[in-house]
This record gives C-alpha cells, sequence and structure tokens, in this order.
C-alpha cells in the first residue's frame, strides 16, 4: 500500500531543492544506492558530508543514489497505518530494494534512529540475521572514524574514513558480485575487506576478560589485523543542494579546508580529519561562483575556517560581489580585525567563538590558545548575537576554573555593545577515542550537573545571556556510545525498543548486564585494549599518551 500524503511531503520537500538536482533515473540496471541520515531531513542536510557524498555520486552515470531521512513521528504514524515500506525521496522506491543502503553516522545518539529506518523498511537489523536478498548495509562517518563497535554488528561493512575516497571502488566492486547468488555475499565481504578503510566487523572475533575489558580481537585468514584510515588527497568540490529546510537556510556552502593546524588536547577533528588540507583560493572562487548562481548567501566551512591563509581575500571577493557570507566557528588564536570588519561588511550577524574554558591553566590543559583582545576588537563591529561554547568537567578543572567560566561571560558582557545577545552553550567534557584524553574517565553525572547548576545560576541573573546546558544525562549516554564494545549493541536495540528516553537506556544497559559507567566513567589503563583499536587512526599511541601525561602535569601543578 502507499500512502499518499507521505509521497506528497517528499514531493513538497523536492521542489524546494535548488542548485544541483540530479534527475531520477531509476530504470537504469546500474548499482542502486540509497544515502540514509538517521535524523530528520533538516539535519541530514544540513550536513556536509552526508551532501558531499550525494553531490559526488548522484552525478555518476549508471548509477543511482538516492536519499533516505528519518520520518517524523506523525510520517511514521502514517508509514504503519497504511503498512507502507520506508521508501527514498527521490523516486519513492522502498529502501529494500536498492542494492546498498549506506548509513552517515555523525553523531552518537543517532544511533537509535539506524534501528527505526531499518525496522521501516523490513530489513533484519544484525548482519547475520540478513540473507542474500536483503541490501548490504553500510555506514560511514565521523563515528565510523573513531570507533564503530557499538554499531558494528548492524552493519555488513563500515567506511573508515572520508567516503569519497573509498565509495566508488566499493561500488564498483560491488556491481562485479551483482546477482551471483548465496555464497558470492559472503566472498563479495572478504573481497571487500582488502579495499584499505572498509571494515567487516563479521571477519572480526573480540574476546573479553573476567573484568570485563577487552581480552583480544582476532581476525579472520585474511583480513587485515587494522584498518588504515582513508582520507581525500585532493578535495574536490561536488554541487550543493540548497534548500530553507536546513540550518544553513539558502546558504550555497563552500569548504575551505578539511582537518585542523591546531592540537587541542580533547578534540575528536584531528583524530577524525587529519591531515589538515586547505583548498586553493582559485578553487573556491569557483564553487562560489557556482553558488552565486542560485543565492546571494554563501558559507564558509572548515574546521577552523580564520586559519584559512587567504580569508580575507576570499571575504573580500563576497563582498565585491554584494554576498552574504556565513561562517560556522571561528578559531580565536587567528582572527585579526581585518577579518572580522569584512566579516560584518558581509552582512554576518552572529559570531561563534569555541572558548572552552575560563583560565590560561585549563586553556594550557586543553592546548588551545586564546587571544582575549580579539573579544575587544568583536566588541567595535557590534555584532547581533554573540554565541560562545565551553566545555566543563575537563582534567584538572578546580572550583575556579568553572568559576572563571562565569566570570568571563561576565567580563565580556561588560565589553560589548549593550544590544549584542550572548548566547552560552555549556557541554559535559566526553573523552573522545583517539584523542590524547581517550584514557580519561568522563566526570560524574552528579558532579557535572551540579557545575551546570552553578553556571545556570550564576549566568541567568544577565537578561542578555541566553543559555544553553548540556544534559549531563545524555552525555553519559553520549560517552558510554561513543567509548563502547560490540556488547553496546544489544543495548541500542533494547533501549529503541523501550522507547529511547534516559529511563531506557538505564534499563537497557541492565538487562544486557553492562552499565554506562563501566565505558563512559572508567579510566583506562595504559595498555588497555581498547574497542578502538581495529581502526588505524593516523595518530600513533605513544604520542598521544605523552600528549595526555603533559596535559595531566599542567592540570595538577
Ligand atoms: S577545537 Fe577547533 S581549533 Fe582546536 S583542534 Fe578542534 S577544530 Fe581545531
Amino acid at each position: 500500500m502507499r500512502s499518499y500524503s507521505l509521497i506528497k511531503g517528499a514531493k513538497i520537500l523536492l521542489s524546494q531543492e535548488k542548485g544541483f538536482q540530479p534527475s531520477p533515473k531509476p530504470s537504469l540496471p546500474g548499482i542502486k544506492i540509497c544515502l540514509a541520515y538517521p535524523n530528520s531531513y533538516f539535519l541530514g542536510m544540513s550536513n556536509l558530508g552526508f551532501q558531499l557524498i550525494y553531490g559526488m555520486l548522484s552525478q555518476r552515470p549508471n548509477l543511482i543514489c538516492e536519499r533516505v531521512f528519518l520520518p517524523s513521528k506523525d510520517e511514521e504514524e502514517e508509514y504503519r497505518r497504511t503498512k507502507s515500506l520506508l521508501f527514498s525521496l527521490e523516486s519513492q522506491i522502498p529502501i529494500r530494494d536498492f542494492e546498498i543502503i549506506a548509513f552517515s553516522l555523525s553523531f552518537e545518539l543517532d544511533y537509535l534512529n539506524i534501528l527505526r529506518i531499518l525496522k521501516l523498511g523490513k530489513i533484519p537489523l544484525f548482519s547475520q540475521e540478513r540473507g542474500e536478498d536483503d541490501p548490504l548495509i553500510i555506514a560511514g562517518g565521523a563515528c565510523t572514524f573513531l570507533n564503530p563497535e557499538p554499531v558494528a554488528s548492524f552493519f555488513d561493512f563500515l567506511v573508515v574514513g572520508e567516503g569519497e575516497e573509498v565509495i566508488l571502488e566499493i561500488v564498483e566492486l560491488v556491481g562485479r558480485g551483482k546477482g551471483q547468488g548465496s555464497r558470492a555475499k559472503r566472498e563479495l565481504l572478504k573481497e571487500l575487506s582488502k579495499i584499505p578503510g572498509v571494515y567487516v566487523p563479521s571477519l572480526y572475533e573480540v574476546s573479553y576478560k573476567k573484568d570485563g575489558t577487552i581480552k583480544e580481537v582476532k581476525a579472520d585468514k585474511g583480513a587485515p589485523m587494522r584498518i588504515k584510515k582513508r582520507w581525500v588527497k585532493k578535495m574536490s568540490s561536488p554541487p550543493f543542494i540548497i534548500t530553507p529546510n536546513t540550518s544553513f537556510k539558502n546558504t550555497y556552502l563552500v569548504e575551505l579546508s578539511r582537518g585542523c593546524p591546531f592540537s587541542c588536547r580533547f578534540c575528536m577533528v584531528r583524530a577524525c580529519y587529519a591531515p589538515y588540507r586547505i583548498r586553493k583560493k582559485e578553487e573556491i572562487i569557483s564553487s562560489i561562483n557556482e553558488g552565486l548562481r542560485y543565492t546571494d548567501t554563501i558559507g564558509l566551512l572548515g574546521a577552523a575556517v580564520s586559519a584559512y591563509p587567504r580569508l580575507e581575500e576570499i571575504i573580500s571577493y563576497l563582498n565585491e560581489k554584494s554576498a552574504k557570507v556565513k561562517i560556522s566557528s571561528l578559531y580565536l588564536g587567528t582572527l585579526n580585525e581585518e577579518i572580522i570588519s569584512s566579516l560584518k561588511e558581509g552582512g554576518q550577524r552572529t559570531l561563534t567563538l569555541g572558548l572552552e574554558v575560563g583560565t590560561g591553566k585549563m586553556r594550557r590543559v586543553i592546548n588551545k590558545k586564546i587571544d582575549k583582545k580579539v573579544i575587544d576588537l568583536i566588541a567595535k563591529y557590534n555584532f547581533r548575537q554573540l554565541k560562545l561554547y565551553f566545555m566543563i568537567g575537563l582534567p584538572g578543572e578546580e572550583e575556579e576554573d568553572l568559576r572563571a567560566i562565569a566570570l568571563l561571560v561576565q567580563e565580556i558582557l561588560t565589553i560589548l555593545n549593550s544590544q549584542t545577545k550572548v548566547v552560552v552553550n555549556v557541554t559535559p567534557f566526553i573523552p573522545k577515542p583517539y584523542t590524547p584524553f581517550q584514557w580519561v574517565g568522563m566526570e560524574d553525572i552528579k558532579v557535572i550537573a551540579g557545575k551546570l547548576r552553578f553556571l545556570r545560576d550564576f549566568l541567568r541573573r544577565d537578561k542578555r545571556v541566553e543559555l544553553n546546558l548540556e544534559s549531563s544525562r545524555w552525555a553519559l549516554i553520549e560517552a558510554a556510545l561513543s567509548r563502547g564494545d560490540r556488547r553496546v549493541s544489544e543495548v541500542i536495540v533494547k533501549a529503541e525498543e523501550k522507547g529511547g528516553n534516559f529511563k531506557d537506556w538505564q534499563d537497557a544497559f541492565e538487562e544486557t548486564n553492562l552499565t554506562p559507567s563501566f565505558y563512559a566513567n572508567r579510566k583506562r589503563e595504559k595498555d588497555e585494549v581498547f574497542p578502538w583499536q581495529s581502526i588505524e587512526g593516523g595518530l600513533n599511541r605513544e604520542r598521544l599518551w605523552k600528549e595526555y601525561q603533559k596535559g595531566l602535569e599542567i592540570g595538577d601543578s
């Protein structure tokens, strides 16, 4: 049965897309690949990686590439009422009719939605339950670069590294094996495991010690012991879709750089996207010109946009063209007056700064340089809004460091024009894999909740401050998912069945004889076998350990 209201909803979304619009080609004989984003259309289409892969694959002849997103609650209800199978956005083909469904995983808390999408598509959840007629379920994205283990059992294989670099090799190999029967799938997976950057979890067996930590990981004959991360040597610029239904709203996105030249000890950008690469100015201008055919607003993207060496020239060019410019986040260590004034001239109303901490000691602990004088410069240009990001619960943080965050916000308020609104975002620190702080245990959530209360009470006195405090409970679940092992997949299944609220997660852990704190709060031994050890992240473990020790020494001083 087909639901006309669901089909109509898909057509409305498509009709609002501008820029790159591949024509549907459902009758082509080539491989059909459906890109799945485990959250709403709004969030999926705001995701650079998702747009990049879609733009790249959709341009290939003999390849059908469509998209699917998590339906809203009402749509989900409609799928159930009409017994419709979850279908793709472009041609409204049931997703189970594609040869490959490729998930993009950027956030651990989206893991439940993988299961929701598979269930609505009537596709078995675990790779070992799927037969020869089921599509290959695969995933890529930042979560798979760092630690795919908690979701590894759901996928036939995962892409470790930047998808643009490896996806065509995968499609070609799958295309060659198409229609070769039941033995072919097992053999195909073995063949796929030989492509650098492809991780086939079913070829690895994990055993555990009595204390719950990993004893060893054994690889099948022929499968690599460690999966080498792939990265793009020459960044290309596939076309982007512009739509009002994203956080960028009618903005054409142009990537300036990938990776980051800095090494903040808490940050996973370096682990995910090293090495730091920049695009040539001429290529960027050409992408900007392409974007200006559809809109007057250009979004410049990169982990630390203000570190791009010719940023002033790019912004001047945009100003000459009377284009509006949007930049997602700026690094204070490289921000100067020229950039700030050009941004103001280019119509940027909000500046976003990752200040992270309040004291010089904590800046040294996390290895992030911040020039506070830049705040005076920002104040000179009267932006409408300043968004500040802070982190609490970092190693070495003491009461005075927490208080310093509140005092720093107060100091900034006194410098800024009284019309400028300040949005303060505070997130609990989660020690991420492949960062120097991967050995650290996350702070207890009761302590974090107390710190958040302190900041709330201190900062809400000023009406110009809008406070966004991230929940300590959800940070605990996110930490457990980001540091978990394969056993966590059962927890995810149970949490989804129960509904997915915090209590459901707690019960799901308990019923599986696991605890979130085992993964999140436990300080790791130097030589512990990490669940993410099969991924060769590019950063040497010994070097990370030394960086960790350096951070701890500063914190203790
Ligand atoms: S926090 Fe920002 S500047 Fe530091 S490493 Fe991460 S992306 Fe780079």
